[in-house]
C-alpha cells in the first residue's frame, strides 16, 4: 500500500495504473475510520483493480463554529484498516497543498444545498463539492464509493458528477450500524456513556415512523412530531430536522405515498448526529 502526499505524486501513481489498464476505486475520506468506511473501500475492491483512500479532513466544508479543530485522528488505525481492506493508495494531502495561496474557485450547486443539513451547514455543501471535484482530478478514478448514511452528499455528488462531465461512476455504501442500530461515525466517539444512550432516539424513532407508516399513516407532518416528541424524551437532545422528502430532489413531500427519503439531524449535547432511511410505502 503506498501513501503519497503530493498532488503530483498521486496523479502520477494514477495515470501509471490508467496506462496498465488498471481500473481506480476511490473513497474519500476525513479518516478516523471504522466499519462504515471499510465496508466502502471493500465495495471499491470488489468494483475496481486498484483502490485509492483519500484522508483529508477539509476545512472549506467546516462552518466557524463546527468541531474542525477537535476532528478526531488515529492515523494508524486508518491505515491498518485500509491495508485489511485492500486499498493500494492512500492520498494524504496537507490542508496548504489542497488549497495553495490564492486559491480563489468554488464549485456551489444551486438547489439540492437548499434543503436538509444545507439549512443548517451554510457553507457545508460547497466545501464538499469543491474538494470532490478536486479530488476526483487528482485521483481520476474510475468509480467512487460513497455512503448512504450522508445521502445529501451523496446526491450533491451525483448531481455535480453530471453536471461537469466526470467519467466516474459514483456508487452508493449502505449505512453500517452498531449493533445497536446507532449509524456508525467517526463523531460517535464525541458521546459521553449516557449520549450514546441518547444517540439511540434517531434509530428509534425512525423505527417508531416505520411502524406507524405501515400501519397506514401517510402524514409526514404528524410522523414527524411523533419522532420529535420521541427523540426529546431523551436526555440532552434537540432535534435540528425531520424531513420526510423525494430521495431524488429532496423536496418535502406532503404525503407519503411513493418512494421517500426520511432524513433526521439530532444534537445529542454539542455532538451532531444525522441518519436517513429510503422508503417504499407501496411495498
Ligand atoms: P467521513 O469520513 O465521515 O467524511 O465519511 C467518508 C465516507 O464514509 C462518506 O462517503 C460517508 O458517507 C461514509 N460513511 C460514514 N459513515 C458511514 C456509515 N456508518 N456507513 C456507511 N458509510 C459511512
Amino acid at each position: 500500500m503506498e501513501i503519497l502526499k503530493a498532488k503530483s505524486a498521486m496523479q502520477q501513481w494514477s495515470k501509471e495504473k490508467k496506462r496498465l489498464l488498471r481500473s481506480i476505486g476511490f473513497v474519500p475520506t476525513m479518516g478516523f475510520l471504522h466499519q462504515g468506511h471499510v465496508s466502502l473501500m471493500e465495495k471499491a475492491k470488489s468494483l475496481c483493480d486498484e483502490v485509492v483512500l483519500s484522508i483529508f479532513v477539509n476545512p472549506t466544508q467546516f462552518g466557524p463554529t463546527e468541531d474542525l479543530d477537535a476532528y478526531p485522528c488515529d492515523l494508524e488505525n486508518d491505515l491498518n484498516l485500509a491495508r485489511k481492506a485492500g486499498v493500494t493508495a492512500v492520498f494524504l494531502p496537507t490542508k496548504d497543498h489542497v488549497y495553495p495561496q490564492n486559491f480563489q474557485t468554488k464549485i456551489e450547486l444551486e438547489h439540492l444545498p437548499k434543503f436538509l443539513c444545507g439549512k443548517f451547514r451554510p457553507v457545508h455543501f460547497g466545501g464538499v463539492a469543491t474538494v470532490v471535484t478536486k479530488l476526483f482530478n487528482i485521483v481520476m478514478p474510475d468509480v467512487a464509493v460513497f455512503g448512504q448514511k450522508d445521502y445529501q452528499q451523496l446526491q450533491i455528488i451525483r448531481q455535480l458528477t453530471l453536471d461537469l462531465d466526470f467519467d466516474i461512476k459514483i456508487v452508493a455504501g449502505d449505512i453500517v450500524r452498531e449493533k445497536d442500530g446507532l449509524a456508525m461515525s467517526s463523531r460517535n466517539s464525541y458521546l459521553s456513556q449516557a449520549q450514546r444512550t441518547s444517540a439511540m432516539s434517531l434509530f428509534k424513532s425512525m423505527n417508531m415512523a416505520k411502524a406507524l407508516i405501515q400501519s397506514g399513516e401517510t402524514d409526514p407532518q404528524a410522523i414527524g412530531k411523533k419522532m420529535e416528541t420521541f427523540i426529546h424524551g431523551f436526555d440532552e437532545t434537540a432535534v435540528e430536522y425531520i424531513c420526510f422528502c423525494d430521495p431524488v430532489t429532496l423536496e418535502d413531500m406532503e404525503n407519503l405515498d411513493r418512494k421517500f427519503l426520511m432524513a433526521l439531524a439530532v444534537r445529542v449535547g454539542t455532538t451532531r448526529l444525522i441518519d436517513n432511511c429510503l422508503m417504499d410505502p407501496l411495498q
